[in-house]
């Protein structure tokens, strides 16, 4: 029996690193990228020392109140991540091991018809090698769980132990991350958020794509009202789990709005309304170094989401205008929305700027030089340049809710 202190209340996280491990020589920047998202992940869950060996990150407590169970439902969320289990802390005696691995893996262990035990030592004191180990454990298994045979090859049942420098380590199946790259090694971009059920999606592909992600919102106070805005800041909120901390820029609105509904005609308000959307998301992006604009436009879900529409916005910007949604389903929006957890966040019954101002007969069949022609009474500069003078920004960090 070890005299060592049983850290008992003490288990651990591990997870498998995804795509990063496919970055060659680039792989150790995007590695010091995950775990420097992954520590900040973890800050309001108490202190954890985070390791990277061999595609695998540790993830360990370092005092006994830390909130274990909070960080690994956060650790789900980080993207970068492809699977995460937690592993039960066990003091380093291979018959303690043994035992410790029955219990907590019991259900799995009586249930498995075969099983195999694979063992890494990243302590080289402990007196046994990992496969000396593996075959100590699996033997007691095997004699434990008539139910179970070894195999080496296609097991049912994988049972790892890792022997650290503080524990022994016993885990089994782990359960799916959030694949993805590490927020941040695709650079940055400008995403356009409504209080709707797309945009929080087209913000989600994107960060998980590696983006780190600036929210702009359009606000038309007061024929929009505060709660209207309430409601895109818990949408931004709620993307904060995914995303890292998210600076949302409100940008008033309402002025520009005032003003192509006196001077423009009707049926081209909202593609007018939308070209000034694009102008100004464009500058901010420009602004903060941004690589790209993000909407959550589909083909032809609107009228303004139509070829020809998506053309006419686009020309306002010179950064490339990125749709993540723009080949999907309205249902398959919905599915990513519901396993985002924005969903019944956008469907609250909040108005959006633009079904304040809706023409009667949108324009389906643009043409440009018609456009131009009808927004030619607007004087854009000024009213971008107002418009970015009167921004709002609001810092948002991932926190325990
Ligand atoms: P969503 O569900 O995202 O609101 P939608 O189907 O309602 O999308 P539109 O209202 O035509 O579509 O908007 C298309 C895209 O334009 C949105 O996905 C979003 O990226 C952007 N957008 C629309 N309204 C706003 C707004 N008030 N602030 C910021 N971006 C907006
Ligand atoms: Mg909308």
């Amino acid at each position: 029996m070890t005299t060592q202190q049983a850290p008992d209340t003490l288990d651990m996280i591990l997870l498998k690193e995804g795509e990063v491990v496919l970055k060659g020589l680039n792989k150790h920047v995007f590695e010091q990228r995950l775990t420097g998202n992954i520590r900040r992940r973890l800050k309001p869950y108490g202190k954890f020392t985070v390791t990277a060996r061999q595609s695998i990150v540790y993830v360990e407590p370092q005092e006994p109140d830390c909130d274990i169970d909070g960080a690994f439902e956060s650790m789900k969320k980080v993207f970068g991540i492809m699977t995460l289990t937690r592993a039960m802390a066990c003091p380093k005696d291979p018959a303690l091991i043994a035992e410790r691995a029955k219990e907590y893996l019991y259900d799995q262990l009586s249930q498995a018809k075969t099983f195999k035990v694979e063992s890494r030592r990243g302590d080289k004191g402990f007196p046994m090698t990992s496969v000396e180990l593996s075959q100590y454990v699996g033997g007691e298994l095997d004699d434990a769980f008539p139910n179970l045979t070894a195999d080496m090859h296609h097991p049912e049942l994988t049972v790892h132990l890792e022997v650290r420098d503080r524990a022994a380590y016993i885990h089994g199946a782990p359960v799916q991350g959030a694949g993805g790259l590490p927020v941040g090694s695709s650079g940055s971009a400008v995403s356009m958020l409504s209080g709707g059920i797309d945009s929080p999606v087209s913000t989600y592909m994107m960060a998980k794509r590696g983006m780190h992600i600036i929210p702009v919102h359009f606000f038309s106070f007061p024929y929009t009202s505060e709660l209207a805005k309430e409601k895109v800041l818990d949408l931004a909120k709620i993307l904060t789990g995914w995303c890292g901390r998210l600076t949302v820029e409100i940008v008033p609105f309402t002025h520009i709005q005032e003003e192509i509904r006196a001077k423009c005609p009707e049926d081209y308000f909202t593609i007018i309304m939308r070209r000034m959307m694009m102008r100004i998301s464009n500058a901010i992006a420009v602004d903060n170094h941004c690589g790209a604009l993000i909407t959550g436009e589909s083909l032809g879900q609107v009228a303004s989401q139509t070829m020809e529409a998506m053309a006419a916005t686009e020309q306002c910007a010179t950064l490339p205008v990125l749709r993540p949604l723009v080949g999907m389903d309205k249902a398959e929006v919905i599915a990513i929305a519901r396993h985002i957890g924005t969903f019944d966040t956008s469907i609250l019954p909040y108005e959006d700027c633009c079904t304040v101002f809706t023409p009667r007969h949108p324009c389906t069949h643009l043409r440009l030089d018609k456009v131009l022609e009808a927004e030619a009474p607007l004087d854009v500069d000024t009213l971008v340049a107002e418009a970015l003078a009167g921004r709002e920004q609001v810092k948002l960090i991932p926190g325990r809710e």
